[in-house]
């Protein structure tokens, strides 16, 4: 339910678009194809995902020997779904990694306004509402007002927050954000950080200090590394998306503002070309609106 409410503006013009298609052709030609593929780009699926998935369409059809283009729109969702997953037979939702029974460390990285900031303070609400222990650690000490936002967000869920003056070592933020969680026995410490995309070798450096200040402390942690990225900035999304996986190890996308976009069609671009999964969206700016993203639910909800 939710995802078909967040997912509204991409189902109106997508939906809208295939069935009209599916009207205009009745029968399942070359043309249909080609136009089937116009509405795909235009939703951000990404060229090559596009490409890729024309030809596996066109081989289901002549295989099952379908003429309607009614009994098409299931097998475009069957294959947008194996679009997501790709190599992937598994099919499963992808939720974020939990220590049982100890302490669990997250590390939020993206660039600024891409609501970074809003996704910490919605999971935070999730998880306590869960009945976790959950501390935020401010390690955004570069962009003016960071930290108090943070705070803002700590407030607002109930959530304690760990941090230092601005400008201060984000290092120095998140070893003390550890401490204060194992001593408060927390199960969760979720860490921001400054996206500085102006020079790749100092997110590189920084993002790597602060990795290694947190497995010195617990060596499997970070247990995510979390790129937030807008889901309306498109192809700009998946820019961001390459640069921060070529600076550490993403291991999962939280992709905000779907409710704010026609183009959700990004996520199986950025999980095709990138093969990072997209592991939580944010659908709204209240603090229910953050899912785990799952494939099946989000291909129903452009469809639904
Ligand atoms: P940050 O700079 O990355 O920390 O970004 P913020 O968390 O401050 O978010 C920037 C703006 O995007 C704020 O106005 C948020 O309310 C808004 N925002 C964040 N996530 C979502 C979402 O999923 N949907 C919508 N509609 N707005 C969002």
């Amino acid at each position: 339910e939710k995802f078909k409410k967040g997912l509204a503006k991409t189902r109106n013009s997508f939906s809208t678009k295939i069935n009209d298609l599916v009207a205009k052709y009745r029968e399942v030609d070359e043309e249909f194809f080609e136009e089937l593929e116009e509405v795909l780009i235009s939703a951000d699926v990404g060229v090559h995902a596009v490409m890729e998935l024309i030809e596996e369409l066109e081989m289901e059809v002549k295989r099952r020997n379908i003429k309607d283009t009614k009994e098409v729109r299931e097998v475009i969702s069957e294959k947008l779904v194996e679009l997501y997953y790709g190599e992937d037979d598994e099919e499963e939702v992808e939720g974020l990694h939990e220590e049982e029974g100890d302490l669990t460390v997250y590390l939020f990285v993206g660039v600024n306004g891409v609501g970074k900031t809003t996704s910490i303070g919605k999971l935070a609400y999730q998880l306590k509402q869960e009945g976790k222990k959950v501390l935020l650690a401010a390690g955004d000490t570069f962009r003016a007002g960071a930290i108090e936002q943070l705070d803002a967000w700590g407030k607002r869920v109930g959530v304690d927050v760990i941090k230092h003056n601005a400008g201060s070592d984000p290092a120095a933020v998140v070893y003390d954000g550890i401490q204060a969680a194992k001593s408060r026995k927390a199960d969760v410490l979720i860490c921001d950080t400054a996206g500085r995309l102006q020079n790749k070798v100092n997110l590189m450096n920084e993002l790597s200090k602060v990795k290694k200040v947190i497995s010195r402390e617990i060596p499997e942690a970070p247990h995510e590394v979390l790129l937030t990225l807008d889901a309306t900035t498109g192809q700009n999304a998946m820019s961001q998306a390459k640069t921060f996986s070529e600076a550490t190890d993403v291991t999962g996308i939280v992709l905000t503002k779907l409710d704010g976009t026609a183009k959700g069609g990004i996520i199986l671009a950025i999980r095709r070309e990138l093969e990072i999964p997209v592991k939580l969206v944010g659908l709204g700016e209240g603090v229910n609106d953050l899912e785990t993203f799952d494939a099946h639910a989000f291909v129903y909800g452009l469809f639904a």
